[in-house]
This record gives structure tokens, sequence and C-alpha cells, in this order.
């Protein structure tokens, strides 16, 4: 049992990802999909009049501004078009898929951020008014039910807060929970990028091991969202996995590939 993150960013492709579940599946392999959708939010909330805004903590970390429409823009395409156009690809393939956000049977729960402190022109704010927060638990009962009965769980943002309401959390960290809850032992993270790259966004520059005490180091070469990646994975590894991969979602055969240990393997 494995737990596969798809990245939401352009270029992913997503036919090709679904063509290599099938043929896991078909082989018996037991996984849990989480996806993303940021490159399509961006898209939509354009579209909608409602541009994206990106907000950089006071620890350097880039997150989506999320107010009140935002929240419902994110929830029409996560739970929309990325998780039913994925789980109609599976079907399509054989796959028995069931979609569920976050907020479905409190699959993922955490706190609701009260304030989040921000860095915006170079000055201090607060931000209080935004729906953001981080996976604390994880529904284990549901996901083994379904896992036991067959079904791959395609699994989306956003969570749930203990208040009840809907939250925006990272997807490569919620994936880390996922597969921690769960008690897997490998962690594959596509995206549209072959892995960690020494020099962003020079693809030569692959860096294709990590061993997991060193990781820290790495921190410093991932640039705005990969960061949150690299903080997956530290908290993957603290959590007790053995293995989180890093790989290209553009190319074919692209999770047996990672499993294989093309990309940047973290163990
Ligand atoms: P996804 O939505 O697919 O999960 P993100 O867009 O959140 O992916 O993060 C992947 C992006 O991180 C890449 O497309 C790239 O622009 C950026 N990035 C920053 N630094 C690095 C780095 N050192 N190596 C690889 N990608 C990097």
């Amino acid at each position: 049992m494995f737990i596969l993150k798809i990245g939401g960013s352009s270029g992913i492709n997503y036919d090709l990802i679904a063509d290599d579940i099938a043929a896991l599946v078909k082989n018996g392999e037991k996984m849990v999909v989480v996806h993303g959708g940021s490159a399509l939010t961006n898209e939509v909330a354009e579209k909608l009049g409602h541009p994206p805004q990106f907000v950089t903590s006071v620890s350097g970390y880039t997150s989506r501004r999320t107010d009140r429409r935002t929240l419902e823009i994110f929830e029409m395409v996560y739970c929309g078009q990325m998780n039913k156009g994925l789980v109609e690809k599976l079907q399509s393939r054989g796959v028995d898929a069931i979609g569920l956000s976050g907020l479905d049977g409190r699959l993922w729960e955490g706190k609701r951020k009260a304030a989040i402190k921000i860095v915006q022109n170079g000055r201090r704010r607060v931000l209080r008014d935004d729906f953001t927060g981080k996976v604390e638990r994880v529904n284990t009962d549901l996901l083994d039910l379904l896992l036991s009965a067959g079904y791959v769980p395609v699994l989306t943002p956003p969570a749930i807060s203990y208040d009840g309401e809907a939250i925006n959390v990272d997807g490569d960290r919620a994936a880390a929970a996922t597969a921690i809850a769960l008690g897997a032992e490998t962690l594959v993270i596509l995206s549209n990028v072959p892995g960690l790259l020494e020099e962003f966004p020079d693809e030569h520059t692959l860096i294709r091991h990590i061993p997991a005490q060193s990781l820290d180091k790495f921190m410093a070469v991932a640039q705005d969202r990969m960061k949150k990646k690299v903080m997956g994975a530290q908290e993957a590894l603290a959590g007790g996995l053995t293995r989180i991969i890093f790989a290209d979602g553009r190319v074919e055969n692209p999770v047996r590939r990672a499993l294989n240990g093309e990309g940047t393997v973290i163990e």
C-alpha cells in the first residue's frame, strides 16, 4: 500500500497517470490517491473575477489567500472538475475509484488558523478571515472500509475544522498525514518537475537521492511551493515513513517509474 499525491500544476498528464494506476491496480496494488488543482483554480478564479492572491508567511512559506469566495471557487475546482475528472479517468479504465474531500466523513480534520501572520510589501500583517489550516487527524476507519472493499479513494482538499468549517490545506502535507495515519511506507509525489532540482529550473540538476537525516539541508534548495513538499517529506519521515519520492507527472508510467526510484528519492 502506498500514497500517491498528484499535483495540480500545469503540464501534469492525468491520462498517463490514470493508465499507470490502472495497471498497478490490475496487479493487485492498493493505494490512496490525493490530488491538487492549483493551476485550474487560478484560471477559474481569474475568469470569475476573483483573481488568486498568494501570501507569504513570516517563516517564508507561500500559500493561497483563502477568503470565503476563494474557498467556494477552490471547492468548485478541487471537489468538482479535478476530483470528478480523475475519478472518471480511473473508472473508464476499470478502476473502482471513489472521490471524497476532506470534509466528507470528517476524513481530514484539523484546526482552522485563527490568524495568519504574513509579510506584505516588507510589512507584517495579520489575516483573520482566512479559511486555512492543517490536517491533524485522518479518519482511517473510513479509508480502511473503502480499501478493504476494493475501492481506490481519491482524496482532495478542503479539510474540515473541528468546528465543521471547510479549510484549505496543503495537499502534500495532507498526503503525508494520510500516509502516516495508514502506516504506509511509501509516499509518491508527482508534479511538473522531475523531482527536487539543485538549480531550479534546470532539469539536468535533479537531485537523485537524499538520505533522510540530511533532508534539512535541502530546504534551502527548494523555492516557493517546493518548500511545502520538502516540509511534507520531513513530516512523513518523522511520522515513520521510510521512502518519499518526488517524481515527474508528465511522463509515461509515472507511478511505476517513481516506485522504481526515478526522481528524488528521500529515504
Ligand atoms: P503541484 O501543484 O504539482 O503539487 P507545486 O506547483 O506546488 O506542484 O510545486 C512544484 C513547483 O515547485 C515546480 O513547478 C517549480 O516551479 C517549483 N520549484 C521551486 N523550487 C524548486 C526546485 N528546487 N526543484 C523543483 N521545483 C521547484
